[in-house]
């Protein structure tokens, strides 16, 4: 039977780390670093997440700021509160939650979050930066993945390694992290050999068997299932489905465990290394700026 990726506890160990630096920020700048969230409308699952990272911030020491607008605003207005943040001296990181309503382009938000306060990495400017191997900020939630990975002492350098998924957010970015020469954990949490998938892969199921390490990132509930994963690989899950027996992954736990040899459940998985990752950059975009002012 895999072993079982604890994400909680491995976010735990991540934010006593976080703590550390948040205090040694504080002592250096007389500043504490902060953390300004956008939240817009009332969509009952960015209102959990939102709070979970306030809640997070607040336990290693960050500041955070809740900017809560109606879901009826207008883009000129939003962009209106996004200039202000950028401006603000004392927020070092802006976090748009989303998804944002209809009526606003998302990627004109995003490109408008000035590039030394984007904690999610989105804009072009930070994603250049990851493509060229120079990242800024490492994208939260396949940083958190890389993480997993590392202090589960599962070396990817030189694996084959199958993302399924081809997300800006997710996929996209974490293939491009894992194949970089180098990484925040060294050189042997880098260096795959990456294949990305997506819903268009011809005869998905060969090539993830093929995976030394198998990623999931669809949004489906049990797309990945147990004849798709070679014995002993180490299969992590991104997804996030609510169904009627609650939240689930994209991995058929029950049938998938049996096969891998580590595997990350839902919910405790990648989820609270997400928020660990963000509470990093909060930590990175503070020191940029002040190193830069
Ligand atoms: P998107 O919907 O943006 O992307 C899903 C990807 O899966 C697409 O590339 C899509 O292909 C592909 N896909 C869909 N169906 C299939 C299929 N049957 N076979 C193969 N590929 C398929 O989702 P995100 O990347 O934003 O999120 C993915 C999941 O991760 C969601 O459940 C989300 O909630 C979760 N998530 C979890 C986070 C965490 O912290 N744990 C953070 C962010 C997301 P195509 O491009 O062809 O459409």
């Amino acid at each position: 039977m895999a072993h079982i990726l604890d994400g909680k506890q491995m976010a735990r160990e991540i934010e006593q780390e976080i703590q550390i630096q948040a205090d040694q920020f504080v002592q250096q700048t007389g500043v504490k670093p902060c953390l300004a969230a956008v939240l817009v409308g009332n969509d009952p699952a960015s209102q959990v997440y939102v709070r979970n990272k306030q809640k997070a911030c607040q336990r290693v020491g960050i500041e955070s700021q809740l900017h809560r607008l109606e879901a009826s605003i207008s883009a000129t207005e939003l962009s209106a509160r996004v200039a202000q943040l950028n401006a603000d001296p004392l927020v070092h990181g802006i976090l748009i939650q989303l998804p944002l309503p209809k009526q606003i382009a998302e990627s004109a938000i995003l490109d408008q979050v000035h590039p030394l306060k984007d904690v999610d990495a989105f804009h072009p400017d930070n994603v250049g930066r990851l493509v060229q191997g120079r990242p800024r900020f490492v994208p939260c939630t396949p940083h958190g993945v890389q993480q997993m990975l590392h202090r589960a002492g599962v070396e990817v350098a030189g694996k084959h390694v199958v993302v399924v998924g081809r997300s800006d957010i997710v996929g996209k970015p974490l293939a491009l992290l894992l194949m970089q020469r180098d990484s925040t954990c060294g050189p042997t949490a880098a260096n795959a050999s990456v294949t990305i998938c997506h819903s268009q892969s011809r005869d998905l199921a060969t090539i993830a068997r093929s995976a030394d390490v198998l990623v999931a990132a669809i949004g489906r509930p049990a797309e990945i299932r147990a004849d798709m994963v070679k014995s002993g690989a180490a299969v992590i899950d991104v997804g996030i489905n609510r169904t009627e027996s609650g939240l689930v992954g994209d991995v058929d736990f029950e049938a998938v465990k049996e096969v891998a040899g580590h595997i990350s459940p839902v919910p405790g998985g990648v989820g609270p290394l997400t928020i660990s990752m963000l509470l990093h950059n909060t930590i990175s975009a503070a020191t940029l700026q002040h190193v830069e002012s």
